[in-house]
């Protein structure tokens, strides 16, 4: 006793001042710096327990927003693709109320309607998701199919695709169970060819029936993710209420459509528009068997019983989506220029001058920003340190500074 009265120890493990790191004081005593990681160890375990028995969070039907909200809230960011807004804006509404029903103690039961969307690179698939996300008051998350390989390859498992939606669940699991994930390029796991009986399909027919056991069953999950901790405890994920939401470019799906349709694709243009099939935009006419002709396997498209699907990007879509969206591309740069009290301007003959650049060079929607970042650039650099307080972008500036740039450097971004 006489030594604790010169020595100060720990009152946890009773270890003096000089055999551990550091002491902290408190009002009665001193903890050490290796009994404070354990307590807060413990104690972070006791919470994520806790919050894996909390139980998912109730909702209520009447705060949750309604179809034409969410799709009013779509439009705000996303130019056109009214079919897939809808599909999603419904989808998500039903989700909402699927989740519900448990509590409503009949026997009618809802069961889900995963999605799929179907559409070329570029228009807004990924975009869709991404703001539907902002509105949601549920778990979500994107994953990529084009990580995922077929088990004892090189690759992600496909459970963990569960992973991330855990960890956006905090490790909540009933809660993560009633989350959405979107899962982008689906199109990649298609099987390659017609020909069912291809033996090593690594990112194909195994993926599939891998994902088929995601969407309706129960896996598990590796709470890190990944190969790259191999004693991870699973944590057990009933998929029964995620919704899934499928993206996909299928590039060349339209020959399948048109060879449907008994229309014959070979030179199509604009002229030879018909009454009955526009074959400028042969998407809009897709069905299940065409997925299947591009190679996905029945089972998957069975749980993907909604089917729509993302229109080309013409002129006057690209025209909008540079200034209308909520934070279109060319509000973004008015706003970077504001933090630098200028008042950045643009005449109208610019965005019609990088429109047809982006159609020219069929770069897309994604173009739109590597143009106007070339045009932007020199700008950029030299007005912070200027006193000018507006500056206004002249055509013939962004022609001047399109032209200087590497045209062909954008062709390949
Ligand atoms: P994908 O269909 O390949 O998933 P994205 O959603 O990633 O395409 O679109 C790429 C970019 O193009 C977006 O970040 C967005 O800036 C722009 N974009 C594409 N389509 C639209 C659209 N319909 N409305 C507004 N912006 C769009």
């Amino acid at each position: 006793m006489a030594d604790s009265k010169t020595k100060k120890r720990c009152s946890f493990c009773g270890r003096s001042e000089n055999e551990v790191g550091f002491l902290i004081t408190g009002m009665n005593g001193y903890i050490c710096d290796s009994c404070a990681t354990q307590a807060y160890e413990i104690t972070q375990e006791a919470l994520g327990e806790g919050r894996k028995r909390a139980g998912a969070t109730k909702l209520n039907l009447k705060e949750l927003p309604k179809p034409v909200e969410i799709k009013k809230f779509l439009d705000q960011y996303v130019i056109g693709q009214d079919d897939a807004k809808r599909f999603l804006s419904v989808s998500v509404y039903n989700h909402y109320k699927r989740l519900l029903q448990k509590d409503s103690g009949d026997d009618v039961e809802i069961e889900k309607s995963n999605i799929i969307m179907v559409g070329s690179t570029g228009t807004g698939k990924t975009l869709l998701a991404r703001t539907i996300a902002k509105l949601l008051h549920v778990p979500f998350t994107i994953v990529d199919a084009t990580v995922l390989t077929e088990a004892g390859y090189v690759g992600e498992d496909i459970e963990s695709i569960l992973t991330r939606l855990l960890q956006v669940a905090d490790y909540n699991v009933p809660e993560a169970e009633q989350g959405i994930v979107f899962i982008d390029e689906i199109d990649k796991i298609a099987r390659k060819g017609d020909n069912p009986s291809i033996t090593r399909d690594v990112s194909g027919e195994g993926v599939q029936q891998g994902l088929l056991k995601l969407l309706e069953g129960s896996v598990n999950v590796p709470p890190q993710g990944g190969r790259k901790h191999p004693d991870q405890k699973m944590i057990p994920v009933n998929t029964k209420n995620i919704l899934f939401i499928c993206g996909g470019a299928f590039d060349g799906i339209e020959k399948k459509i048109a060879q449907r349709l008994n229309t014959h694709v070979v030179g199509y243009t604009a002229s030879q528009k018909t009454a009955t099939v526009d074959k400028n935009n042969m998407m809009q006419y897709i069905a299940p068997q065409d997925l299947k002709s591009f190679g996905l396997i029945p089972e998957i498209i069975g749980r993907l019983p909604v089917l729509t699907y993302l229109n080309p990007l013409d002129r006057n879509a690209l025209r909008a989506i540079l200034t209308e969206p909520k934070n279109s591309i060319i509000k973004q740069y008015i706003k970077l220029f504001e933090m630098d009290g200028i008042k950045l301007t643009f005449e109208d003959s610019v965005f019609e001058y990088i429109v047809d650049k982006a159609v020219e060079y069929k770069l897309g929607a994604r173009g739109l920003r590597s143009i106007v970042e070339t045009i932007m650039m020199d700008v950029m650099f030299e007005i912070p340190s200027e006193s000018k307080k507006e500056y206004k972008v002249t055509l013939d500036y962004a022609k001047q500074q399109l032209e200087k740039a590497n045209m062909a450097r954008l062709q390949t971004a």
